[in-house]
């Protein structure tokens, strides 16, 4: 393997997922493997412009692979937005001595190190670490497989009370601009209803399906909405909305919230981070540069960014007909 870096960095940014610390710990101990030394920045690009970082070596890493959250931190840096920030940030790697950086975030993530990449010259790789799943050029991100189960959880719980009371629960989980949570918990927990950003189904048609429901006997009932699902009424509004024209209905709201970012990451996300880390390390090592890493039909690939950030990620609204035809 032809190796001419000599220093990689590495940082989370934008909303954290769990599974981050995985991936921390798998460049950290690849890192260590091929002998290269390793740094870590602290809430990701802002770090990069306050040159608040720390080395890490294997030993640093111990006994996070379990963990949710970033031991790094994570933060949205406005400064990085301009270019002054961004050479704040490229100066400071070079004067460190830092070859090239591996950026694990979110869409947003990846245009700025695009960007960066661009203007500076410093290799980057991607490395998508977001719960929303929404990047085109991998089947999964770092993070989701455990949101989805978080929110399977807290929904097959409300279940248990929407029916002791015999009540209809919307449910809001994340997602403001792709419906993945939504549409794959709400099948996985059984919900009546799906709302997602890529469809609008409109709200006669939520008004009949809920009516259908009742006239098969049902008692309770589950609507699962994307934060920003494509009626454009908010969660409180779409209830609002159905208790005036179903008053039969006892309606109650559940906003899921920040807890879905939380928690023990799935053995799956954790095997995800290690496998999509290493293959970023090597990709450098390798040359590679200025591609985001994924996983595609239980492949680990590499794709340049704007194949990578296509807008159609892809949904799989298959599953709309799936829970229309289970719900009935
Ligand atoms: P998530 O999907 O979890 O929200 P994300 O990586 O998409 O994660 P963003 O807040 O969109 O989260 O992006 C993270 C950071 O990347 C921003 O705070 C900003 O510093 C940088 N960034 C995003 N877009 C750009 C851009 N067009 N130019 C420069 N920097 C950007």
């Amino acid at each position: 393997m032809a190796k001419e870096i000599g220093t990689i960095g590495v940082m989370t940014s934008g909303g954290d997922s769990p599974g981050m610390n995985a991936a921390i710990r798998a460049v950290a101990r690849a890192c260590s493997y091929y002998n290269v030394k390793c740094i870590g920045f602290y809430r990701g690009y802002q770090g990069m412009i306050e040159n608040d970082y720390c080395e890490m070596n294997a030993r640093s890493v111990r006994n996070i692979i379990s963990s949710g959250g970033t031991i790094l931190k994570s933060a949205r840096s406005d400064d990085f937005r301009t270019a002054e920030g961004r050479k704040k940030a490229a100066d400071n790697l070079k004067e460190i001595g830092v070859d090239a950086m591996i950026l694990i975030g979110g869409d947003g993530t990846f245009r700025g190190g695009k960007l960066f990449s661009e203007e500076h010259g410093i290799s980057v790789i991607g490395v998508p670490g977001t719960i929303d799943n929404d990047i085109a050029g991998t089947n999964f991100t770092i993070g989701y497989d455990t949101a989805l189960n978080t929110v399977v959880e807290a929904i097959d719980k409300i279940r248990d009370t929407a029916s002791s009371h015999d009540r209809l629960f919307f449910v809001e989980v994340m997602g403001r601009d792709a419906g993945f949570i939504a549409l794959n918990s709400g099948v996985g927990a059984g919900a009546e209803e799906i709302l997602i950003p890529e469809e609008d189904l409109g709200l006669d048609r939520l008004l009949e399906s809920l009516k259908r429901s009742k006239r098969s006997g049902k008692t309770s009932s589950i609507v699962v909405v994307s934060e920003g699902d494509k009626i454009g009424k908010n969660v409180y509004e779409l209830a609002d909305y159905v208790t005036e024209n179903l008053p039969n209905y006892d309606v109650r709201v559940t906003v899921l919230g920040h807890m879905q970012r939380g928690g023990t990451p799935t053995c799956f996300d954790r095997t995800l981070a290690s496998r999509l880390c290493v293959r970023a390390v090597e990709l450098l090592l390798d040359g590679e540069k200025n591609v985001m890493v994924g996983l595609i039909n239980n492949k680990i690939t590499f794709t340049n960014f704007e194949e990578g950030l296509k807008e159609d990620h892809g949904i799989n609204k298959e599953l709309l007909r799936i829970s229309d035809i289970l719900s009935v």
